[in-house]
């Protein structure tokens, strides 16, 4: 018992004057059950002005704490912490070594709890540490928010905005990239002008100054551009390519479907739609091949995908004046393509017009824009176990925010 009772006093850190008073198994919940007291004459600091204080009683109901599993049994501490007489402060309720305030769960649980979640989807981890959603996006929330504001954003100068989704077309987030950093610094509820003005007072909170920001990379979100104007006045507006070809895959995705509804076989066209979106050089001779012969069939299509194509050979320029020229020619045939949804597109690019060319203007922007997608969509991927905005956020925070946890490490 002896040996038990210092081990389960290590894995609760405890000290003297705290120690463990028993430990059983309670054979009907099936649970592992410490009860942990302080000695009757110790004295504490005193929680509010660190003086020395004698004891003075307990809490009047004794409280639990989840605590890391114990021969594979949820554990529980129980404990009725107790109070000091402070000659300054009067009567103060003392903490308890293992506690974090208003968590049920032991610190050394939390610390575990973040490692896990740290490599494993939230629904196993919830499983394997048989804790529910919310408990954990609370611990993660947490520890989470806690790195995060100290974050020194002071030498943030370019930044990338984008926006995610929980599930297809539900509750919308904003993130904000440090793009030379590669990591997110913010997450904001919604993808409004509001959400953009949260990106700046937190930047601004945290050491930052948004006459710094330079560059702001973003979609063509219509609350992104004018909102970015706005509260980043020095900031060069880039779309980035991503989200330029996104715009015109669409209105490929679209010429497809028209098409499938004016042919009889609608199956094959369907059933090659991913080919229509590969890059001729990403095919292999079998599916070049395939293409050739579905092109003769599906010729609208086909033209599509070619003008999907030449966006690669404008990305390809190297100077502001060879995309430039580039530019024009897309457009033109884009307009003259005979296909509504390339003919919209082309109007979409053209109105962003600027924004687009300022890709080209230094090889830093290009270089950041890069990547930036694949962060947020691994950021994405992790946090979509979470159902609420808090939870989610802090994912993609932990995921991709680089962030310097001080949770307790269990082991
Ligand atoms: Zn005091």
């Amino acid at each position: 018992m002896m040996a038990a009772s210092l081990q389960l006093e290590a894995s609760l850190q405890l000290e003297e004057p705290w120690y463990v008073a028993c430990a059983s198994f309670d054979p009907e919940k099936q649970q592992m059950d410490i009860w942990v007291k302080v000695r009757d004459h110790a004295v504490f600091a005193c929680p509010r002005c660190g003086l020395q204080a004698k004891r003075y009683g307990y809490e009047p109901y004794e409280r639990s704490w989840r605590h890391a599993d114990c021969l594979f049994f949820p554990c529980y501490v129980h404990c009725q912490r107790p109070k000091v007489l402070c000659g300054k402060c009067g009567l103060q309720q003392v903490n308890a070594p293992f506690e974090r305030q208003n968590s049920r769960f032991t610190l050394m649980f939390e610390g575990y709890a973040m490692m896990i979640l740290a490599d494993i989807p939230r629904r196993k981890a919830s499983r394997l540490l048989r804790c529910n959603e919310k408990s954990l996006a609370s611990i993660l929330s947490y520890w989470v928010n806690r790195a995060a504001d100290k974050q020194d954003l002071s030498n943030v100068s370019k930044l990338a905005l984008d926006e995610t989704s929980k599930r297809r077309g539900h509750q919308y987030v904003t993130i904000a990239i440090d793009a030379l950093e590669h990591k997110v610094i913010d997450v904001e509820d919604g993808r409004t002008k509001q959400a953009v003005a949260a990106v700046k007072v937190r930047l601004e909170q945290q050491g930052g100054s948004a006459d710094n920001i330079t560059a702001v990379t973003s979609d063509m979100s219509a609350s992104f551009l004018p909102a970015v104007k706005e509260y980043f006045p020095q900031a060069e507006q880039v779309i980035d390519k991503f989200h330029v070809k996104q715009v015109l895959t669409k209105a490929l995705d679209e010429v497809r479907k028209n098409e499938q509804g004016e042919v009889d076989d609608k199956k094959t066209l369907f059933q090659y739609r991913k080919l229509f979106m590969t890059r001729d050089d990403h095919m292999s001779e079998k599916q070049k091949h395939r293409y050739r012969t579905l092109s003769k069939t599906y010729p609208k299509t086909a033209r599509a995908h070619r003008i999907v194509e030449a966006l690669d050979i404008f990305y390809a320029c190297t100077t502001v004046a060879d995309a430039s020229k580039r530019f024009k020619e897309l457009y033109s045939w884009m307009r003259r393509c005979r296909l509504e949804p390339m003919k919209n597109a082309a109007v979409t690019l053209m109105n962003h017009r600027k924004e687009i060319m300022n890709y080209f203007h230094d090889r830093l922007t290009n270089a950041i824009c890069e990547g930036i997608n694949s962060l947020v969509q691994a950021a994405k991927r992790k946090a979509r176990g979470f159902n609420t905005f808090e939870g989610f956020k802090a994912m993609i925070f932990l995921v991709a925010g680089k962030l310097e946890l001080d949770a307790p490490a269990p082991f």
